[in-house]
């Protein structure tokens, strides 16, 4: 590939201020691996404090809501998230879908909000374990993934820029038990047909597609040696500078996707 991977720790609501030497340790470590994108999506009360003191890595939010203000106790817009100095921001994760009921359409509209506010965005698909049990895997995840995308000319010139999709089976997330590299390549170069369709053979070639789901230091290597693999969304292994940072350290070897 000809862009930098790109290693993003999804922190989920885990971290007090107490967890501010651990991104500290992060920041201090992807200093020494400039081959490497690293970046951190705390929980909102956090990003402006990591915001202030890092250097090379940038920070982000787990969600914000679609409208830009009003009566919404308890929500955050994208415009807020910006203003406390975050860089992006990571939506339809499957825990918002599950737990919160978010609809394509609704994700569509965050997407389309959170751009509106100059933020890049990591718009995360996958499917259920009943879903590819019933071999409807690949046409489930298309599906969701283009009905949960702004379309191509509602979205900024520079789409490869501001979009990063990050591929997730429901299954394999924060279970210990990853996707098998066969698995990983067949969506991967799905999700890379479906871009390019949407947005051009330029632009949608260039979109990072991320893998996630129980990405660890010992996998990670196999997992980027999968071709259209640009980097991972790592939620459980990001949350110590250690093993956040074997991941990118795995990312930064040379690897060609
Ligand atoms: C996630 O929730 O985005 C995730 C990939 O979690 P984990 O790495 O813990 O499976």
């Amino acid at each position: 590939m000809t862009r930098r991977p790109y290693i993003v720790g999804n922190w989920k609501m885990h971290g007090t201020r107490a967890m501010l030497s651990e991104a500290r340790a992060i920041d201090r470590a992807a200093q020494r691996h400039m081959k490497v994108e690293v970046a951190i999506a705390p929980p909102y009360t956090l990003i402006h404090a990591i915001h202030r003191e890092a250097e090379q890595i940038a920070v982000g939010a787990q969600d914000c809501h679609q409208a830009d203000g009003g009566a919404h106790t308890g929500d955050v817009s994208a415009a807020m998230i910006a203003d406390a100095g975050a860089k992006f921001v990571i939506l339809g994760h499957s825990e918002r879908r599950q737990m919160h009921g978010e609809s394509d359409a609704l994700v569509r509209a965050k997407a389309e909000s959170a751009l509106a506010a100059g933020l890049r965005i990591i718009m995360c698909c996958g499917e259920s374990a009943e879903t590819r049990e019933s071999g409807k895997a690949v046409a489930f995840v298309k599906r969701q993934l283009k009905a949960s995308l702004p379309p191509a000319d509602a979205m900024p010139a520079d789409v490869a820029e501001r979009l990063t999709i990050a591929y997730e089976p429901i299954w394999a997330i924060g279970t210990g038990t990853a996707a098998t590299t066969d698995d990983i390549a067949e969506m991967h170069g799905v999700i890379r047909a479906l871009l390019v369709d949407l947005f051009g053979p330029e632009q949608g070639a260039e979109v990072r597609i991320l893998y996630g789901g129980s990405v660890k230091p010992d996998n990670a290597a196999a997992i980027f040696a999968v071709p259209d693999v640009g980097g991972a969304l790592v939620g459980g292994a990001s949350l110590t500078a250690d093993s956040f940072m074997g991941i990118a350290l795995a990312a930064s070897e040379p690897f060609e996707n």
